[in-house]
């Protein structure tokens, strides 16, 4: 099986297994414990905190692991916005991206429906892209946050997020992110970026799924959503998962040097490979139309559309050829529902359900994607030989 799905998640590491098996086996203790076990479990926190703030630019005060990339989102949109107009009436609206991960959406959706905000929709162009114009034409003296994701879940599109912060910045408006796709490809300074608050989460980057964080800057106002005992200092309460935050600090470390520019450089080696198989796709299937920035996306994916298939049966005849990838985004799941990504980038909705997207981690080889690619080629002929998808 050549597996090119991962953007929808990765397997543990060795080393992140490793390192945070002492905390599920001989130091289990709980971190508000007053003994010794419970000394070792919060030691292991606070190293988890201290490294996943090294790797972020920021302090380790400023980090509250969450359950993971969902549970950060949340708390990002709905905590920052209901503190902000606790402070200032005044402030009711939330202006979000329209690629946005169903987690920020949906989070600005409960915020409209439940506490009577206004989501404004920031427009992408057709790569998917907001632009600073786009962002300055929503935003109003009442926004109390901005949400922008940094790279895109389907498409790769990676947005231009320290412009954008910049913008919202010089008006005052905290800037969130999320930064799920984008940690392990590109730098996550959150200084450089000028973010208020970035989300992350450990299983698209090598740790187990169920575990994230989020960085929230010095005296951002947040209100927390999940009540009780007043862990993550009051922010999130509920007994730490040590060894899943150990997992995640340990793979955001080692994610680091798969940024581009850092010592080693696994992302200009992938992003040279993902180069090749766009144009061996392109070459090998006629009409395809590739998805997303041709330049400006993450080292790891490849989106695609077949017209005259259906996204669906290309996957299906993918997998029976040995190549596993996603006719959309995993987290959408059980929908069959043209993506409102694709919608958004203004592909029409019957192109939209011809959607197929590859995604790579770090150690995807050559040969994987000539085998891939040409597998492609067999796959989208033979359901384009089968008839008009239906
Ligand atoms: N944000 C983005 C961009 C994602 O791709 C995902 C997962 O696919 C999430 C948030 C949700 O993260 P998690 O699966 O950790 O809840």
């Amino acid at each position: 099986m050549i597996f090119l799905d991962a953007a929808a998640t990765t397997p543990v590491r060795r080393e992140v297994l490793e390192a945070m098996w002492p905390y599920l086996s001989g130091e289990f203790g709980n971190p508000s414990s007053h003994h010794s076990l419970g000394d070792a479990a919060a030691a292991a926190l606070a190293g988890a905190r201290a490294a996943t703030a090294t790797a972020l630019g920021c302090r380790p005060g400023e980090i509250i692991f969450t359950s993971g990339g969902t549970e950060a989102d949340n708390l990002a949109v709905k905590g920052i916005a209901l503190a902000r107009r606790a402070a200032d009436p005044r402030l009711d609206r939330v202006a979000i991206s329209a690629v946005e991960h169903p987690a920020v959406e949906e989070s600005a959706r409960y915020l409209e429906r439940v506490h009577g905000f206004a989501v404004d929709v920031i427009p992408v162009d057709s790569f998917g892209q907001v632009t600073v114009e786009a962002l300055a034409g929503v935003l109003r003296p009442e926004t109390a946050l901005v949400s922008v994701m940094y790279a895109n879940n389907e498409v790769g599109t990676v947005q231009p997020v320290a412009r954008l912060a910049a913008l919202a910045r010089a008006r005052g408006i905290p800037f969130h992110t999320d930064a799920v796709q984008a940690a392990g490809w590109l730098p996550l300074d959150t200084a450089a970026l000028g973010v208020d608050a970035l989300s992350l989460s450990g299983h698209k980057l090598g740790a187990p799924k169920g575990n994230g964080a989020l960085f929230v800057r010095g005296r951002t106002r947040l209100e927390p959503l999940v009540h009780g005992g007043g862990q993550e200092r009051g922010r999130r309460s509920g007994t730490e998962n040590v060894a899943g935050a150990v997992a995640l600090a340990t793979a955001l470390t080692l994610a680091r040097t798969s940024r581009p520019g850092a010592p080693e450089d696994p992302g200009s080696r992938v992003a040279a490979l993902r180069d090749d198989f766009i144009r061996a796709v392109l070459a090998g299937v006629p009409g395809a139309i590739l998805t997303g920035h041709p330049t400006e996306r993450l080292p790891s994916v490849a989106s695609f559309c077949f017209p005259g298939t259906s996204g669906e049966s290309v996957l299906l005849e993918l997998e029976r050829q040995g190549v596993i990838c996603s006719s959309g985004s995993a987290c959408a799941a059980g929908s069959d529902a043209p993506s409102s990504v694709l919608l958004a980038l203004g592909i029409d909705a019957e192109v939209a359900q011809t959607a197929v997207r590859f995604s790579f981690d770090p150690t995807v080889t050559a040969d994987e994607l000539r085998q891939a690619a040409a597998a492609v080629g067999i796959a989208v002929a033979g359901v384009q030989s089968l008839g008009p998808a239906r």
